[in-house]
């Protein structure tokens, strides 16, 4: 099988090691051997990315903006087959796969359309005569560092910007899912950047990632993960001085109070919870329900559990694929294990189910009777296991909601102006959603949370650029 190589300074190199990229839904099935980069070759695309820098950041908007809407053009003009390939490697299922790269392809047109509009601003001094000018220039080398649970589009959202406001990018993908960011890496570089400015090492985190976090030639690291790898990241940074942006887990609650539409809110918990197998840093992994709906609520949600087909990612009515591998479906065994020690009550799933190929197939789970104080309250689990909360009234909802060391997203189901609103400015989060599931988010917009979740300036949208680049107040008497 050929090896996909990674790519550093201009050039393809293998790697000394490679590792297999197993299909999750069947583990027979290897999606492709991928190479995994030394701490030489790390260092290697580190100072190519240094060298590349000077040019790169002097480039004309028109080069970036054209690499970009190419890059875009593609994406989005292979989005069956690249989202074929991400659902075959990571296991969400084929539409969410392809919706996930048609967000990629959107990314890069929005930060093409960025590159354009650029601009500083021009402010009177104080001294009579002098001119001040705000500008904002890029900041350098940046390394970016991404988790396994949306591999094309998070590299997609770091990446574009990065590229857009003139920097050189070092990208480590996780090693888990090498497929996609290879796949989109490849699209980048046939886009036409020059050498040494976009370089892809694939690998371990503890070889590729830890020689990015020691190097001082890297001007800014954006990571998304967990949060034992992110205080590693803050501590180099900090260390160094260097710029950081940490996205990180989360534990997010969704509030239904009496007066929701009942199908609204299940929707909204089904969605929330167990879409992309509970996988993602904004699942809706408590439910937090006031007890005149509570009985009501439980019992329509368990049905649609019931009723929800969990199977290959790619086959056809799939609406839950598998678990992304055996060391994640061993966590949330052990969360469910917890959860009934804890005095849960486990009113549905959490069976390891055999489908026709071998997989990492798990039946969504809901707790009820569950408290805050609870470990499967507090520790992100991510995956397919949702605890309901019952509460007295909306007061006590919000309190429960906001008692987490997280704050990613917080969503409420109500028909209440005045508990929506109160909510969205009371919510101790990144993120609020109002009839709406937790997860799922516009690709245009800030993203990014508060207390243990997130660090540093929000991604996306136009507050992308405040990472990605550096502001200069210039002072001229002319
Ligand atoms: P992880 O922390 O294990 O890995 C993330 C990345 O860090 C990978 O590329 C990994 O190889 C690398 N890494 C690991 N050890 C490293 C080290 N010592 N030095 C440098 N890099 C290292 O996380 P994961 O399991 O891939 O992803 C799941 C986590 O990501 C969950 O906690 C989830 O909530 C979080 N997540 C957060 C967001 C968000 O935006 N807040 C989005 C998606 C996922």
């Amino acid at each position: 099988m050929t090896v996909h190589q990674n790519f550093i300074g201009g050039d393809w190199t293998g790697g000394q090691e490679a590792g297999d990229n197993i299909n999750p839904s069947d583990t027979g099935d290897v999606v492709g051997r991928y190479a995994r980069a030394t701490r030489q070759q790390a260092e290697e695309a580190i100072a190519a990315a240094r060298a590349a820098f000077p040019a790169w950041a002097r480039s004309g908007i028109q080069q970036r903006h054209d690499i970009l809407a190419k890059v875009a053009a593609e994406i989005l003009a292979r989005k069956e087959e690249l989202g074929g390939l991400l659902a075959r490697e990571e296991g969400k299922t084929l539409p969410e796969a392809i919706g996930e790269v048609a967000r990629a392809g959107q990314i890069f047109d929005f930060f093409a359309g960025e590159v354009l509009r650029l601009a500083g601003e021009k402010i009177a001094s104080t001294r009579p005569g002098v001119e001040v000018e705000v500008t904002r220039e890029p900041v350098g080398v940046i390394g970016i560092i991404t988790p396994w649970n949306f591999p094309i589009a998070i590299p997609a959202w770091k990446i574009a910007p990065a590229l857009a406001y003139g920097n050189c990018v070092v990208f480590k993908p996780a090693d888990l899912v090498p497929g996609s960011a290879w796949a989109l890496a490849d699209i980048i570089i046939r886009a036409g950047v020059p050498a040494g400015v976009f370089n892809l090492v694939m690998g371990r985190g503890s070889v590729v990632g830890e020689a990015m976090l020691n190097d001082d030639r890297i001007d800014a690291i954006t990571f998304t993960g967990s949060v034992g790898t992110g205080k590693k990241v803050a501590a180099a940074s900090v260390e160094r001085m260097r710029k950081f942006q940490l996205e990180m887990g989360g534990k997010n609650p969704l509030v239904v109070l009496d007066d929701a539409d009942l199908d609204i809110a299940v929707d909204c918990a089904v969605n929330g919870a167990f879409f992309s197998t509970g996988q993602r840093c904004t699942a809706s992994s408590r439910l937090v329900v006031t007890e005149g709906i509570h009985d009501r609520f439980v019992a329509a949600l368990t049905e649609r559990l019931k009723g929800l087909v969990v199977d290959d990612a790619r086959k056809s009515g799939t609406q839950i694929g598998p678990v992304v591998d055996q060391s994640q479906l061993d966590q949330d065994n052990s969360y469910i294990e917890i959860g009934k020690s804890e005095g849960a009550n486990l009113v549905w799933g959490g069976e390891r189910l055999n489908r026709e190929t071998p997989g990492f197939f798990l039946q969504p789970a809901l707790f009820t009777e569950t408290s805050s104080q609870m470990r499967i309250n507090r520790e992100e689990i991510f995956g397919p296991v949702a605890s309901v909360m019952r509460v007295k009234n909306y007061e006590e909802a919000l309190e429960a909601a906001n008692d987490t060391p997280f704050g990613l997203s917080s969503g409420i189901c109500t028909t209440s102006l005045k508990h929506a609103t109160h909510y969205r400015r009371n919510a101790e989060a990144g993120m609020v959603m109002v009839n709406l599931p937790t997860a799922g988010v516009d690709y245009h917009v800030p993203f990014g949370g508060r207390k243990g979740s997130s660090y540093g300036p929000r991604e996306q949208g136009r507050y992308a650029a405040e990472f990605y680049t550096t502001v200069k107040t210039a002072y001229t008497l002319p």
